[in-house]
Parts: C-alpha cells; sequence; structure tokens
C-alpha cells in the first residue's frame, strides 16, 4: 500500500513518545547532569597521554618522536624535545617531551595521532565535560593535563587496553630474555678467554712430572 512505511513509522513514534509517559525504557532522554548514559567503549572525544606508575611526569611513554605532531591535519599539537633522556618501558633511554600541548579549540578528533604514534603514548579520551570561560588558554591543554594513568586507559577502553598491556608485556618479556641471553653468551665466552689463559701456565708442570 502507497504510504504504508510512513505510516508504520509514525505509529512507531507514537508508541514510543505515548509509552514513554508510563514505561522508562522508552524513554530515550535522561535528566543530565543528574543521570548519565554510560560512555560507549569506542567513543572518542580529544587525545590524551598515557603514562605509566605513579608518576605522571617520570611515566610519560611519549618519546617526543613528533611523528604526530607532522601528521595532525590541523597542526593542533605542539612539542619540544628533551635534552636529556629517561629509560622507557624496557629500559632503553628515550628522550621525552619536555613540552606537549594539544590546542582543543582546533583538534577535530580524528585519532591519526593516536595510529601513527609507534609507542602506544597517545589515545582518545572519552571526557566530554570541557567547557570553559577561556575560550584561548582554557582549551590548550599542556602535557600535565593531557597525562592520565594506564588505569584510566584501561578504565575507559577495556578491550583496546588489555590488547596493549598483552603486547607490551610479550615485547619487555623478550627484551629481557634477549638481554640474559646475552649476559649468560658475555659470562660463558669470559670464562673460555679464562680458561684459555690459565692452560699455557699449566704445560710445564705437566711436563715435568
Ligand atoms: S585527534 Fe586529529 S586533530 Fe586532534 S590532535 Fe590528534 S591528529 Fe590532531
Ligand atoms: S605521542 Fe607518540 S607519536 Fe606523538 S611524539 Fe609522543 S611518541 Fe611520538
Amino acid at each position: 500500500m502507497l504510504g504504508e512505511g510512513i505510516l508504520k513509522g509514525l505509529a512507531e513514534t507514537a508508541r514510543n513518545f505515548f509509552g514513554s509517559y508510563v514505561s522508562k525504557e522508552r524513554l530515550t532522554t535522561v535528566q543530565y547532569p543528574d543521570e548519565r548514559i554510560p560512555t560507549v567503549e569506542n567513543a572518542r572525544v580529544f587525545p590524551f597521554l598515557v603514562y605509566d606508575g605513579p608518576d605522571w611526569e617520570a611515566g610519560l611513554r611519549c618519546v617526543a618522536c613528533q611523528i604526530c605532531e607532522k601528521e595532525c591535519p590541523p597542526k593542533c599539537i605542539f612539542i619540544e624535545k628533551s635534552k636529556d633522556k629517561k629509560p622507557d618501558f624496557v629500559g632503553k633511554m628515550q628522550f621525552y617531551p619536555a613540552r606537549f600541548d594539544i590546542d582543543t579549540s582546533v583538534c577535530m578528533s580524528c585519532q591519526i595521532c593516536v595510529e601513527v604514534c609507534p609507542f602506544d603514548a597517545i589515545r582518545m579520551n572519552t571526557a566530554f565535560e570541557l567547557a570553559t570561560d577561556d575560550r584561548f588558554g582554557g582549551l590548550l591543554l599542556d602535557r600535565k593535563h593531557l597525562a592520565h594513568s594506564n588505569e584510566y586507559y584501561r578504565s575507559i577502553h577495556p578491550t583496546e587496553a588489555a590488547e596493549l598491556d598483552a603486547r607490551r608485556a610479550e615485547e619487555k618479556a623478550s627484551v629481557e630474555a634477549k638481554a640474559k641471553a646475552a649476559a649468560a653468551a658475555a659470562a660463558a665466552k669470559a670464562a673460555a678467554a679464562q680458561a684459555a689463559a690459565a692452560a699455557p701456565a699449566k704445560q710445564p708442570a705437566e711436563g715435568g712430572s
């Protein structure tokens, strides 16, 4: 019948509209901010910097490689590399960002910075209550405001964070196993060299008996 779909749609709308007075399940709105709909796991607002351990500054994963700064389409990331280095999660000495700012008034939440980061250091936040009356300074977030712990990351993106934790644990175990093997090989080489140095000294004594 011509217009059947429209009538069905209108009937569904009417059912939900009148039904919402008697059934809470048919309500499509909540009394925000007293009531909140839980944020879905794949929601994304602005990026944040992940840190490990209790100290946000020492634990930042970012090594200031500046790839995200170069790839960000609207150029709203500003990084200054440190002069010194600190150890990363596998003990390798790395630079860190002496300055890392994101201008959230320009950021378009595209997530490209997350996708290009080789160090899993930047992720998308789900926090959206960021209103401020300071249009310029209030929307330029520095590294302290951008830093959030790995526990926070796990709480907002549990599936993604679990995969990442597993990959990083594997990487760390592999680096530690290689270091252990290298130390064992070095110890064996040193022992062999010591034995070789001791061998000629024994020969005259053996010949005289
Ligand atoms: S989400 Fe996109 S626009 Fe925002 S900082 Fe990252 S790359 Fe730039
Ligand atoms: S967030 Fe990632 S891509 Fe950006 S500078 Fe830090 S390590 Fe490099």
